[in-house]
């Protein structure tokens, strides 16, 4: 299995959330929270730390409003 590096701190990671608003591939230290099964075809809504403190972007988390989705094939794909 390959190791990853997380694309916030460069900590070497085998498991990631993406931050749905920049598209980062973020490990748990990184990731500020998490939703599971609240938005229709997606599972799963994370935010990073650094998403957090912009106002809007937070904003839109609070909305489960999103930048970038994840693909069920896991691709990043931005919609916004
Ligand atoms: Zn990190
Ligand atoms: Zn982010």
């Amino acid at each position: 299995m390959a190791v990853i590096r997380c694309e916030r701190c460069n900590r070497e990671i085998v498991h990631f959330d993406v931050c749905n608003y920049c598209g980062k591939k973020i490990c748990r230290y990184c990731l500020k929270a998490s939703q599971r099964g609240v938005v229709k075809a997606r599972d799963r809504l994370a935010i990073c730390k650094s998403c957090w403190t912009d106002i809007s972007k937070r904003k839109l988390y609070k909305h489960r409003e999103v930048i970038f989705n994840v693909d069920y094939d896991g691709s990043i794909r931005q919609i916004a």
